[in-house]
């Protein structure tokens, strides 16, 4: 599963509801909105989610840095939690995912 590429930014949405946050790579291609206080969330709760959310491709490739993806048996720290964490941002640990029977 691959992500969409570019820098992903989140900006305030500016119409009725400017307490919400967009996220999108490169500026323009839209990949979600992130409520806040519609649904409950405060509003500087929404926005360090959005920011999470627009963090999350650079952690991801950071994640794959660290760990030894060319080694299925290292269970250094790095390995032990970071293998996981990439399995679970990459969709490979879902009952449903078509590789997830070839890694189990
Ligand atoms: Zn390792």
């Amino acid at each position: 599963m691959k992500h969409t590429k570019g820098k992903w930014t989140c900006t305030k949405i500016s119409s009725m509801d400017d307490r919400d946050f967009e996220i999108h790579a490169t500026g323009i291609i839209f990949i979600a909105v992130v409520k806040g206080e519609i649904v409950g969330i405060p509003q500087v709760e929404a926005e360090a989610n959005a920011k999470l959310i627009v963090a999350a491709p650079e952690m991801l490739e950071a994640l794959k840095e660290i760990v030894h993806l060319d080694d299925n048996i290292c269970c250094c720290t790095a390995c032990k939690i970071g293998k996981p964490i990439i399995k679970k941002a990459e969709g490979i640990n879902h009952p449903n995912h078509e590789n997830y029977k070839r890694s189990n």
